[in-house]
């Protein structure tokens, strides 16, 4: 099975993603920590992007098409991908479409989650990631469960995101629904759309996907 995540940063897609990717064993495509990585390795494509990360604005088509166009080639994608983070325009969602048409697979549902820009601010702050493992916590909302202690590995090291900070935020938002918010309409259309609740606790949230990945198999 191969998915869409669709929603504004901070809606939960990299949460959703590692759950779904447990229980199916999809693999979590995010063109956001492919790029973070690039940024952190000093490579080309990281130099390029990083001062546009900074600012929350969103990196050329061209860079995150070809990354993601040479992931899905790889040997462990092909049981399966969710794609969190891509595409985010227009251009991006015709690319995805040429590419897997070129590559013989198909798209078997966009899960967009829905969340109020006031919780997507909320969520954005007080986000943290585990430096060991790359789990995701929240200050108020997925705290480990003992303190400062990651829930997956143990891990002690915690990092927050650069961008994720009250100036960005803001920028960040309004990308999203400049560009990547027309992408519902996009997908709709095409009658691969099913929306989710994205305001509900984590495990609702993980619930509503799942009934509509049992419901995609069905129609599949
Ligand atoms: P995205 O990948 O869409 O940017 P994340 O999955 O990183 O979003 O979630 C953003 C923050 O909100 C994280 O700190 C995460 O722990 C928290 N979070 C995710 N889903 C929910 C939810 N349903 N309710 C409350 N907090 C959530
Ligand atoms: P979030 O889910 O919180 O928005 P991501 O980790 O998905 O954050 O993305 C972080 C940044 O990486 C974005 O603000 C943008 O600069 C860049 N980026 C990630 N994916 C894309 C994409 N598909 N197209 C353009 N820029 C992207
Ligand atoms: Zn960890």
């Amino acid at each position: 099975m191969n998915l869409i995540l669709l929603g504004p940063p901070g809606a939960g897609k990299g949460t959703q993603a590692k759950e779904i990717q447990v229980r199916h064993g999809l693999v979590q495509l995010s063109t956001g920590d492919m790029l973070r990585a690039a940024v952190k390795a000093g490579t080309e494509i990281g130099l390029k992007a990083k001062s546009i990360m900074e600012k929350g604005e969103l990196v050329p088509d061209e860079v995150v098409i070809k990354i993601i166009s040479d992931r899905i080639d790889e040997p462990d994608c092909q049981q399966g991908f969710i794609l969190d983070g891509f595409p985010r325009t227009l251009p991006q969602a015709a690319a995805l479409d040429q590419m897997l048409a070129r590559k013989k697979k198909r798209l078997d549902a966009v899960i967009e989650l829905k969340v109020d820009y006031n919780r997507l601010v909320e969520r954005i702050v007080g986000r943290y990631t585990c430096a060991t493992c790359g789990e995701g916590y929240h200050d108020r909302f997925k705290r480990p469960k003992v303190r400062q202690v990651c829930d997956v590995c143990g891990g002690t090291e915690f990092t927050r995101r650069a961008d994720d900070n009250a100036e960005t935020v803001t920028t960040r938002l309004m990308a999203y629904y400049r560009d990547t918010a027309p992408l519902t309409g996009y997908y709709y259309c095409k009658g691969t759309l099913r929306t989710v609740d994205g305001m509900a606790p984590i495990g609702d949230v993980a619930k509503e996907i799942e009934q509509h990945l049992a419901e995609a198999r069905r129609d599949g």
